[in-house]
């Protein structure tokens, strides 16, 4: 993991591919296709496996879990609606590419994982790329409730129901994204904070994330 961080010709040509691949699988928004065709996903990979870092696939990253497929990202992306300066928080830190894409976009990144080893991994490669975020190890299905509100909420791992807890965390306007389902597949579910009491929720496509394990989740 800790290998020379090189971005030539080859990677960025395959990143090109990669960005109009996502383009055909239908996202549009022109920001989070730029931001995905920034960050260098190869950095996330041993350097045997460069070339399968610009497959439109999810890959092993250690510990029985995966960095996500880059659509899964792009999708979930686009959904939050990021603006520069936001302050989101991510569920599932993970390899840490999803949090790469969130601060390319310009938002102020909260990203907690509960693997010690991810965490201690992720929380170096990641700023080492020139990349900052706040890192920390614990359970996210709780969320931070010290730094909230947040604009957006994001959850990379399939939960069994929308915690009660997370949408408290929401400022008004924001929304949170969370795929939904039960081990097998999940829907992905956007909730937008319309007030201080009222939420409205929408169910959209199927995906296959791996469990969200804690106290508000499986
Ligand atoms: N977004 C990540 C990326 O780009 O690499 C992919 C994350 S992976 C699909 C899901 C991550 O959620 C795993 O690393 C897993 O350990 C983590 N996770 C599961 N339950 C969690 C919880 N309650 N709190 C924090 N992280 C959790």
């Amino acid at each position: 993991m800790a290998h020379k961080f090189v971005d030539n010709y080859r990677e960025k040509g395959a990143r090109k591919k990669l960005v109009e691949k996502l383009k055909e699988r239908g996202i549009q928004d022109e920001r989070v296709l730029a931001a995905i065709g920034k960050v260098p996903r190869h950095y996330f990979f041993d350097e045997t496996f460069w070339l399968q870092a610009y497959k439109d696939i999810a890959f092993p990253i250690g510990e029985g879990q995966t960095i996500s497929q880059p659509y899964t990202v792009a999708y979930q992306t686009e959904l939050l609606h990021i603006k520069p300066g936001d302050k989101v928080l991510e569920i599932g830190t993970g390899s840490g590419y999803q949090t790469c894409v969130l601060v390319e976009l310009g938002a102020k990144v909260f990203t907690i994982e509960r693997q010690e080893k991810l965490f201690e991994r992720t929380k170096k490669v990641v700023p080492h790329m020139g990349y900052q975020a706040e890192f920390f190890c614990g359970d996210g299905s709780k969320g931070i409730p010290e730094y909230a509100p947040y604009a957006q909420i994001i959850v990379t791992a399939g939960a069994p129901f929308v915690p009660e807890i997370l949408l408290k965390q929401l400022k008004i306007g924001g929304i949170l994204v969370i795929p939904v389902g039960d081990e097998k597949s999940q829907k992905m579910v956007t909730v937008l904070r319309v007030n201080e009491t009222e939420y409205e929720r929408f169910e959209l496509d199927t995906f296959r994330f791996v469990p969200l394990v804690g106290d508000q989740a499986w």
